[in-house]
């Protein structure tokens, strides 16, 4: 299959671009090959999504949310098939693939129903004969650029929002994930919206992704994908003055205290840690365990991840599949040895699996090291594999400056069956999202999803708080007293 760029509501090809393949990491086999668009036809994308903007603005609100609900609906009746692409180019096990495009659909409905909210606020005046209020309004074209871990989700977390608020958007999805997001052009052009409103854009990130920030017609920048590159983003964007969104990585910590259900923290624990072979910017990736506890959960976790099933996403017995690339499975075998030069102790794992069935995909055992310093390294960078490192500690004080002592502020854990503990843990954990009970991962779509410190820059993805990144407040004043009022000096 060849993919095509979709703008101007047409699937579209130029003449000498460059096509890259698209594999399935579970066996290397070709799906697809794609193009890599120039600044050419970026230009061209971004003039058509600014002429579709004007238009697009003077649509009634709920009748642009008429089309999120279309586009929901439709992504409802193809779950299946989306799931089953998704799988196959990007690996997570074909459970979780249905749960992301779960994920789109709830979006596409939720962010419809705004679609009759779009709330603003009215405030009185301070003056007699005045009505005050404040409204959000559009922007204009927005560039989304997103990474392979969710091909799908997140652009919905984005581009949802966006065009139920009065803008067209420019996507350009990670090289290693095209089909997703030809798949969801397919879906817009489906349901019939408007020629323009969503355009997807193939491309590598230093030549597309540069592009859209670069361009002058493009007013907002939402980024999702690393920490190093969010900081390029930013930069550019900040020279050219831009509006820049950016969800970058984590370093997330389960805290088990020694008061915890532990046959539910082991459950927390794995499903966040090795759900989707660690690459969620949400994963598990350290364990702080409470000292008095720390050989029993040891010893429970060896027992669990012994039967975790290691194999081809496609099949539904398959619990974890694998990671993105060849480069991403010699990325994490490097933080592995960096483990253990470093003293820590490997318990379990730690290696490529190279035999048959795993020789044609990119296949990591499930690892897990204890004794971990909470400064060494493979317990503060991201790994973005299955690779979990336990960190001892004797307090819940401690607990909390281990899990902050990071760079990343994306999401954080606790077990406890301690109320106070509980809710001194979500007080304190610096991260934008706190669980109690349960894993690092599962954030639902209706709350804000971001994080402090190097996972973000005070933006939000889902839920209500993502509107502020598509729209600008406008403050509104009406006088309707006949005469010139001036604020702050005709106060009698
Ligand atoms: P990445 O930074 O390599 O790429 C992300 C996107 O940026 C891709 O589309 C890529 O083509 C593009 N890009 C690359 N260089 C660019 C440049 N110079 N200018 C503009 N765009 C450029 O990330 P990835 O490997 O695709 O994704 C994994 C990372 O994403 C992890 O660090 C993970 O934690 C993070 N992530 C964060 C969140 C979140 O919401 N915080 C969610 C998912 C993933």
């Amino acid at each position: 299959m060849q993919l095509q760029h979709y703008f101007d509501g047409k699937f579209q090809t130029f003449e000498n671009e460059n096509y890259v393949g698209v594999f399935n990491p579970a066996n290397g086999q070709k799906l697809a090959t794609v193009p890599m668009a120039s600044k050419g036809v970026v230009n061209e994308a971004v003039a058509i999504a600014k002429e579709a903007q004007k238009k697009w603005a003077l649509v009634p609100a709920p009748k642009r949310a008429d089309y999120l609900f279309a586009i929901g609906q439709k992504m409802k009746e193809k779950k299946e098939h989306l799931a089953q692409v998704l799988t196959k180019e990007m690996g997570k096990v074909i459970e979780e693939g249905r749960g992301e495009v779960q994920e789109g659909i709830d979006m596409a409905f939720y962010m419809a129903g705004e679609g009759r909210r779009l709330f603003g606020e009215t405030t009185p005046s301070e003056l007699a004969n005045k009505f005050a209020m404040s409204v959000r309004a559009p922007i204009g074209v927005v560039g989304l650029i997103t990474p392979w871990n969710f091909p799908v989700a997140i652009a919905t977390w984005k581009s949802f929002p966006a065009i139920v608020a009065g803008n067209t958007v420019v996507w350009k999805p990670a090289t290693e994930t095209p089909m997703m997001a030809y798949e969801m052009a397919k879906i817009f052009d489906e349901v019939g919206l408007p020629n323009g409103v969503a355009n997807v854009v193939f491309g590598s990130g230093s030549d597309v992704g540069t592009s859209l920030i670069e361009h002058p017609d493009v007013k907002v920048i939402s980024f999702t994908g690393s920490t190093a590159t969010g900081r390029k983003v930013a930069e550019l964007g900040g020279h050219h003055l831009k509006k820049v969104s950016l969800e970058m990585g984590g370093k997330n910590a389960v805290i088990v205290m020694d008061d915890a259900d532990l046959d539910l923290a082991v459950e927390g624990v794995l499903w966040s840690a090795f759900g989707t072979a660690g690459q969620r910017c949400t994963a598990c990736s350290r364990v702080i365990v409470h000292k008095d506890i720390k050989e029993e959960l040891e010893k429970r976790l060896l027992e669990e991840m012994g039967k975790l099933s290691i194999g081809d996403g496609l099949d539904e017995s398959i619990k974890i599949g694998p990671v993105i690339n060849k480069a991403a499975l010699y990325k994490i075998n490097s933080y592995v040895e960096i483990g253990q030069q470093e003293g820590a102790k490997l318990l379990t794992g730690g290696k490529i699996l190279k035999e048959p069935p795993y020789d044609q995909g990119y296949f990591y055992e499930p690892t897990l090291f204890t004794d971990v310093a909470p400064n060494a390294r493979i317990a503060q960078e991201e790994i973005f594999g299955p690779v979990v490192s336990l960190i001892t500690v004797s307090s819940l004080e401690e607990a909390i400056e281990v899990n902050n002592s990071v760079q990343y502020g994306l999401s954080s854990s606790i077990f406890t069956n301690d109320i106070n503990k509980a809710f001194q843990a979500q007080r304190d954990l610096d991260t934008g999202i706190v669980y109690v009970n349960a894993g690092t991962t599962g954030a639902e779509i209706h709350l804000p999803f971001g994080g402090t410190k190097g996972t973000g820059n005070g933006h939000r993805d889902s839920g209500i708080a993502a509107l502020d990144v598509y729209t600008e407040w406008k403050s509104i004043y009406i006088d309707y007293s006949g005469k010139l009022q001036r604020a702050q000096i005709d106060t009698e």
